[in-house]
């Protein structure tokens, strides 16, 4: 295979750096596989023209445009994946290695362009949280929105997870109007530059939104303002360096950090030998020391198991590594393959070696060859064991990334949450427990040191995504020495990169600017009911108020044999006598939210196709027979839904005949366009 030279993608071309470039290496071999530089290369104009060109394009798409371009890119990315599977082998992956970092990334993308669609506002702009009442009378209001920055998102990856690193960050940036840079590390970029490659190729993306830097970043972090942002994964050491440079600290650059973390997986008490989650923990462990040779930033480091077990533990894993198959990742046989390179090796040798100053082998030998296979980078599970569990330092200040996990003994639970805890700042951890009780102790105990916390037994294990796989819909970060971070998570991964504002204002300045009603703002003259009006002519506002309706003792009594609520408020003043909140009997709610539908209802067939629900309802204050109530309903927001019909909100008010508030809610329907209807 001749050697690839990588090309960096700038301001709308491909650059191949000046000069030779270093030469990195097939893991499986030591072979040359490509040569890398990006001298020549000029960050600061790549920052400018995305700024110029790709920031100003994708702030101008809505959420639902971004999410519909980042669903046609993972459709781009998927056509073409055997391309890079083909060459991730070449990192040291396997097939199910691959899986994770390719499909992973895809699906990644999938899922934010799905929940973006269901979840974010076919807008630019997203609003956070209630209205705030700043005035006694409601005529001065408060709002919190999210806006785009205009700046350009920096991302630096690791060299684990080409694939899934870059796209996993690309998604969420993309949604929320940020163009973006993407470094990948340079010891498995050959890899992230061939799905750069299909990116690109691909024309989904506006001109300026995503570039790419093979190599270097040179100056990058001197250009950057605070509109922009960086988003690093790689070491402590490195994010340290970055993220005290004094550019980043003058402009206050958001900078975002996934580095080592020394996750730990607790055996619960509860857990014998012989038991469903024994055998799952031992099973467990194993995997995640193996998945892509250890190098995962959420594998399990510290095994942490109840000191009479520890030796049940120890055999009961020692076996199941020992009979792990190691060699080329390519052998559908295999399954761990090389870590990436001789220089990832040597590292991991190196911090093993620092792991022996509290820990002794239990089983693998860090010094051991493969025989026949040299010249890759192959290292076999090392299963150490604190020789002091309770004084042992290294197993919580030193991360061998590779296969490599070392046993800790815990006396009690407390004892065990003690040492989950001494991780100082985790991305994972995990419980195999069938005892919520324990669960309870070790998710309160040591929560606040991690990012997300599996909690394993044999009821979810068949479905279980497992202890290292980070989720598109839930967090992935985690605080202290893993960096603070928080990544993913869906929709918080988009609002994490837009800048939160607190406007103040008006009802009808609020109204006008968050195309969101809020009560106090005009209501437009229709001429008509609203539920006339197709989708694309509602506007928020419009409102219909109906006539009165008196509630009577005999609705009440009737409403509650028909639906069986005979509940004593309604029926028995006697029993109501006293009561904190009745002043006697009185209406159910439901009844008048019937009678309040009754009241705004357009019966006949238009653009309303249905009445799906409603949200944040409130009973405000008790309606006494003999009391009238009126309603007013007022369109809220809408949202489309496909090219047929879309989301309408309503804000409704049930009132009582004197004008206090009885109850409030938000009613949901789906109204076709004019077009349709
Ligand atoms: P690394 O050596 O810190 O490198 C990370 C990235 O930083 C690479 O792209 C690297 O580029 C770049 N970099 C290094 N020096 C730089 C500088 N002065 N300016 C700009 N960029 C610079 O880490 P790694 O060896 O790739 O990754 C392994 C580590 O990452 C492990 O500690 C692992 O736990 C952690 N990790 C964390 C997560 C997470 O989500 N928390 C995920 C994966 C890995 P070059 O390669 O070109 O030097």
């Amino acid at each position: 295979m001749s050697i690839i030279r990588l090309n960096s993608f700038a301001e709308g071309r491909w650059f191949a750096g000046q000069g030779d470039g270093a030469i990195l290496a097939s893991a499986i071999d030591g072979t040359p596989v490509a040569e890398i530089t990006s001298k020549g290369l000029e960050p600061g104009a790549m920052l400018a023209y995305a700024r110029r060109k790709g920031g100003p394009a994708l702030r101008a798409l809505t959420f639902h445009q971004r999410a519909n371009m980042l669903k046609a890119l993972a459709q781009a990315l998927n056509a073409r994946k055997e391309e890079l599977y083909a060459l991730s082998y070449l990192t040291g992956a396997t097939k199910a290695d691959s899986w994770v970092d390719i499909d992973g990334g895809i699906g990644t993308l999938f899922v934010y362009a799905s929940k973006a669609k269901r979840e974010l506002p076919n807008e630019t702009f997203l609003i956070d949280g209630a209205v705030e009442n700043l005035s006694k009378s409601g005529s001065f209001l408060g709002q919190h929105v999210y806006v785009p920055r205009e700046g350009v998102a920096c991302q630096i990856n690791a060299f684990n997870f080409p694939v899934w690193g870059m796209l996993e960050k690309l998604g969420p940036s993309l949604l929320a109007g940020l163009p973006v840079i993407a470094k990948p590390a340079s010891a498995t970029a050959w890899l992230a530059e061939k799905a750069a490659r299909i990116i690109i190729e691909s024309g989904v993306l506006p001109e300026g939104t995503f570039q790419f830097i093979a190599g270097s970043t040179g100056d990058l972090l001197e250009h950057l303002t605070s509109q922009d942002s960086v988003a690093f994964t790689g070491s402590l050491a490195t994010s340290t360096t970055l993220q005290a440079h004094p550019n980043i600290l003058k402009n206050a650059v958001p900078f975002t950090a996934e580095r080592d973390s020394l996750n730990c997986s607790i055996l619960g008490p509860d857990a014998a030998p012989g038991s469903a989650e024994f055998d799952l923990f031992v099973k467990e462990v194993a995997k995640e020391m193996c998945v892509k040779a250890g190098q995962k930033c959420t594998a399990i480091r510290r095994i942490i198991v109840p000191e009479s077990r520890m030796e049940a533990v120890s055999a009961a894993l020692a076996k199941r590594l020992a009979g792990v198959t190691i060699g080329d990742p390519r052998l559908e046989t295999t399954r761990m393959g090389p870590l990436a390179s001789l220089a990832q090796r040597a590292d991991v040798r190196s911090q093993i070696a620092r792991l022996a100053a509290d820990c002794e082998v239990v089983s693998g030998d860090p010094d051991g060859r493969i025989a026949g296979a040299e010249d890759g980078a192959y290292l076999a599970p090392v299963l150490l064991t604190a020789r002091n569990s309770r004084s042992a330092e290294r197993p919580h200040d030193t991360e061998a990334f590779g296969p490599v996990a070392t046993l800790l003994g815990y006396a009690d639970l407390e004892d065990a949450i003690g040492i989950a805890r001494k991780g100082d700042g985790s991305l994972a951890g995990s419980l195999i427990t069938a005892d919520t009780e324990v669960a309870r102790q070790v998710i309160f105990g040591a929560g606040a040191f991690h990012g997300r916390m599996l909690v394993l037994n044999a009821e979810c294990a068949a479905e279980s995504t497992g202890h290292g796989s980070p989720m598109p819909h839930l967090v992935h970060g985690g605080p202290g020495r893993a960096g603070g971070g928080e990544e993913l998570g869906g929709m918080r991964a988009v609002k994490h990169q837009m800048q939160r504002v607190a406007v103040q204002g008006s009802p009808a300045m609020l109204t006008a600017l968050t195309k969101s009603y809020i009560k106090g703002a005009p209501e437009p003259e229709t001429g008509e009911h609203p539920f006339r009006i197709p989708f694309d002519g509602l506007e928020p506002g419009m409102s219909f108020h109906s006539k009165e309706r008196v509630v009577t003792l005999d609705d009440i009594e009737h409403f509650a044999h028909f639906t069986g609520d005979t509940f004593y408020a309604h029926m028995d003043e006697e029993a109501v006598k006293g009561h904190p909140f009745f002043p006697g009997r009185v209406a159910h709610g439901y009844l008048l939210l019937s009678f309040a539908a009754g009241l705004f209802v357009e019966p006949a067939r238009g653009p309303v196709l249905a009445n799906y629900g409603l949200d944040n309802l409130r009973f405000l204050k008790p309606v006494s027979p003999g009391e009238a109530i009126r309603v007013r309903l007022t369109v809220k927001s809408k949202s489309p839904r496909n090219e047929a019909y879309g989301e309408v909100r309503w804000d409704v008010e049930i009132m009582t005949g004197t004008g206090e508030t009885a109850a409030t809610y938000e009613l949901l329907t789906m109204n076709a366009y004019r077009e349709a209807a």
